[in-house]
């Protein structure tokens, strides 16, 4: 039987021409064919991220980048905001690494309030944070500008974010905000297959990491930088994901991104318009609501299990019933990648189809 085409908010449904792409030939990654192919890549991403710095390629997944900014960056202690599963994570990530870490916690469907970032860094002793921008979990897009702004207000504090579910979906500009480390995945909005994460650092954060004795060698930073200068990587990379990066950056200039952006917004706004019809209600507060995906609170007389079932095997479409300590009590959708407001409306059809068989 065929699988289910992806609605949940990673990994996503990915397009025949990107695993087409995947096929090209076999290349050494020390040769020249690989420094043409991944300096092909970097115009194109570098407009994606909104930057002139090099975007650099890891064979992981975003874990892989978020792990790093730990042990590449956390000298003294880091902060970590925290709003639902990811950002959560990373504080734990933090300390099993060995590193001091406070964070602020606030209730999972909540932003994070740039002014307690303020008021907890005035308390001194840090030198890095962590936001995740997109919170996947939860469907809360956090003020990211604000939150730059008052970390650069910081002397030497490191401001790392996660734009899993954000890069590609809507304008980001890396070189317009006090970032240090921006890091995404790439089977989210970008969709392609899980298997690597593409990041951008700062000369503050290189220097940073420079000094750092027990950086490792995997994710250094500085040797992402050192081989970047030869258009190449660390170790051996998937190579079929670069051809893949290639292929759909390639399709993303051909859109143009702000028709991308566009897409994306009225997508999500389709989403939104969906729920209202039915009263199911977001989860985070107007105005933090993510423009990739939407997390609904699921209403007490709806079999959501059920539901999510049978529109998988009656109709082939895949939502998510909630993640984490919400799993159960919210269900997500993704309009990320490559949908379009026919293949949105083909999701709501089957959604509302199969709805009146599993309210009580
Ligand atoms: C999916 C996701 C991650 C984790 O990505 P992996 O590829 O599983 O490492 C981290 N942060 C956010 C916001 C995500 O959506």
């Amino acid at each position: 039987m065929s699988k289910p085409k992806l609605f949940i908010p990673g990994p996503v449904d990915v397009a025949p021409e990107t695993y087409a792409a995947m096929a090209g030939p076999a290349i050494g990654h020390r040769g020249k064919d690989f420094e043409e192919l991944y300096s092909s890549i970097q115009p194109g991403i570098k407009k994606v991220v909104g930057t002139t710095r090099p975007v650099f390629f890891s064979t992981s997944s975003a874990w892989g980048i978020m792990e790093g900014c730990i042990r590449n960056l956390v000298k003294k202690k880091v902060l970590n905001l925290c709003c639902g599963a990811f950002s959560d994570k990373w504080y734990g990530v933090a300390q099993s690494c060995g590193k001091e870490a406070e964070k602020i916690q606030v209730e999972w469907g909540q932003p994070i309030d740039p002014e307690t970032v303020r008021e907890k860094l005035a308390t001194g002793g840090f030198d890095t944070v962590t936001l995740v921008h997109n919170e996947t979990s939860t469907g809360v897009l956090n003020p990211l500008k604000e939150i730059s702004d008052i970390v650069q207000s910081f002397d030497d504090v490191i401001l790392v974010v996660d734009t899993v579910s954000s890069l590609s979906a809507m304008p980001i500009n890396f070189d317009g905000l006090a970032i240090d480390v921006l890091l995404a995945g790439v089977q989210k909005a970008i969709a392609l297959p899980p298997g690597l994460a593409v990041f951008v650092t700062s000369d503050a954060a290189l220097e940073r990491a420079a000094g750092m004795d027990d950086r490792g060698y995997y994710f250094d930073f500085c040797e992402f930088a050192k081989n970047d200068a030869k258009d190449n990587t660390p170790s051996t990379p998937s190579i079929p994901h670069l051809y893949a990066l290639r292929e759909r950056v390639g399709v993303m200039l051909e859109e143009g991104l702000e028709n991308r952006f566009e897409r994306h917004l009225a997508n999500n706004a389709m989403v939104h318009e969906w729920g209202a019809k039915h009263n199911f209600e977001l989860l985070p507060p107007e105005g933090f609501r993510s423009r990739s995906l939407s997390c609904f609170i699921t209403p007490d007389n709806l079999d959501q299990a059920g539901w999510i079932k049978s529109v998988i095997t009656e109709h082939g479409f895949a939502i998510n019933g909630g993640y984490g300590k919400i799993k159960g009590k919210t269900f997500r959708i993704s309009n990320m990648g490559n949908e379009t407001q026919e293949t949105m409306q083909d999701l709501f059809d089957a959604l509302d189809l199969e709805l009146p068989k599993f309210l009580r």
